[in-house]
């Protein structure tokens, strides 16, 4: 058995997100109605390594299967030749090239395919109440029908073919934990709803795949009742911009802030825009802050891996974005640089071989000779780090927090006003040792699960919370 899926967390380095923002073709329409509902999503196939072998489904709620062919608008159509009637379970292998499919009991014959090109669309017969259930020996049960296909390698492409509330059922529990408020709940089918809206057809003979590549999925094996009523109660309702479902891009957490989607790839989208994260701190996110130093000599060599040629590094010049997160990195050997921007300059400091991660955009790195940045309080040993936390007495003796929308404020000195940038953007940092020190879990562009968890605990509805991290969405 080649299948095995397991249940992730997001990972930490997003490269298949990135490629995503290119394309959101999605069908124009004023008041959306998603003219696809039946989905194709790719279980087993050769380009993953996942192709089956042998196939045994099981029929869980009723008994026996009918065989047939899918439609061009992915109905199935009853085949006249053959049913496997009254089974609860069949074995589908390749015998000399084409598809048979097997009683498990005494292997016996119940269909052979006439052509080795042939798909064949496979449908458990249903208990006539009970909507029905198909086990797989890989132990994940799914809704709706599959289309098995046989390939050259002697191996078979699965495809489950399933309604898009069924599917949006089995993303929602693997890519968020079921047990997490119900709104929280709600927000993520949404996010899932939208994001196979958006990749209709996206995947060679299917739509999407069932892991991180596109979205985790699991069938019904992972659903609760609690996770079930989040897709009911958001059924067929999409996150709009300008009438068209948005690319809803969702992480982890992003450790303080959210960015915009050009920050960290290539193409502005005015919905994801960054922000200071007012919710996710009252949540523990378990990778609220994380630290690791590198030589001088270990980045030099991850640079070389990359493929850039540069001399002993001496100094790393970050800069950042108006919200705090990284933007990009200038390593420097004293004669040559190298500048790496956006989700590179995270990628650039993982080193798998030390066991060392951004996990984040949200970074900050600082040379062992630099000298400290930031407002000084007291004396030059003593530094604020940041200014999000700064607190002025105004001239009534009032307490107000000082407002920092841009990462700069400006204060008045002996020499006049003087701006103060709070994270040292563009100042190089030198030594012979570097600190990371990040927050966060994810690429910080669109919805942060951790803060949904947050803004749910906190009585927000799920439209409240979409339209906290999509800038300008409209719900229909
Ligand atoms: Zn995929």
């Amino acid at each position: 058995m080649s299948k095995i899926i397991n249940r992730i967390l997001r990972p930490a380095i997003f490269i298949s997100a990135a490629l995503s923002i290119l394309f959101s073709g999605a069908p124009a329409a004023r008041a959306y109605t998603n003219p696809v509902t039946t989905l194709r999503i790719g279980l087993c196939y050769e380009g993953n390594g996942t192709a089956m072998s042998t196939l045994r489904l099981s029929n869980v709620v009723g008994k026996g299967f009918s065989f047939g062919s899918f439609d061009a608008s992915r109905k199935f159509v009853k085949g006249t030749v053959t049913t496997a009637a009254g089974l609860s379970s069949i074995d589908v292998n390749v015998k000399n090239g084409v598809l048979v499919v097997t009683n498990p009991s005494d292997n016996t014959v119940l269909y052979q395919a006439a052509a080795a090109t042939a798909a064949l669309a496979i449908m458990p017969v249903d208990s006539g109440t009970a909507k029905s259930i198909t086990g797989t020996n890989w132990n994940y049960k799914y809704y709706g029908g599959f289309e098995v296909t046989a390939l050259k390698s002697g191996k078979m492409q699965v495809i489950n073919v399933v309604n898009i509330e069924d599917y949006v059922k089995g993303v929602v529990p693997v890519e968020m934990s079921a047990s997490w408020p119900l709104e929280a709940l709600k927000a993520q089918a949404m996010c899932a709803r939208n994001f196979v809206a958006n990749h209709l057809n996206a995947h060679g003979d299917f739509d999407v795949c069932d892991t991180d590549h596109c979205q985790v999925y699991a069938g019904t094996s992972f659903a609760t009742a609690n996770s079930d009523a989040a897709v009911d109660g958001t059924a067929g309702k999409y996150v709009l911009y300008n009438d068209k479902p948005c690319t809803t891009f969702f992480y982890s957490s992003n450790g303080g802030a959210t960015e915009s989607s050009e920050n960290v790839w290539v193409t502005a989208l005015p919905y994801l825009v960054a922000k200071f994260d007012d919710y996710e701190q009252s949540v523990d996110t378990g990778k609220s802050n994380w630290t690791f130093t590198y030589t001088a000599a270990e980045i030099t060599e991850l640079l070389k891996k990359n493929g850039y040629e540069i001399g002993t590094v001496t100094s790393v010049t970050p800069t950042y974005t108006s919200v705090g997160n990284i933007l990009s990195l200038t390593f420097s050997d004293g004669k040559t640089s190298v500048t790496v921007k956006k989700q590179e300059a995270g990628n650039i400091l993982c080193s798998s071989a030390l066991g060392k991660y951004t996990y984040s955009q949200r970074f900050t790195i600082t040379g062992s000779s630099s000298t400290k940045t930031g407002l000084f309080i007291n004396s030059g040993d003593n530094p604020l780090e940041s200014i999000f936390s700064t607190f002025a007495t105004g001239g009534d003796g009032g307490v107000s927090k000082v407002a920092v929308e841009s990462g700069k404020i400006s204060v008045m000195t002996g020499s006049g006003l003087q701006t103060i940038d709070s994270y040292g953007s563009g100042r190089p940092q030198t030594g012979a040792t570097y600190v990371v020190n990040g927050s966060g879990w994810g690429h910080n562009v669109g919805m942060s699960q951790y803060g949904a968890k947050a803004m749910a605990q906190l009585g927000k509805t799920y439209d409240e919370i979409i339209k906290y991290y999509f800038n300008g969405v409209t719900i229909a």
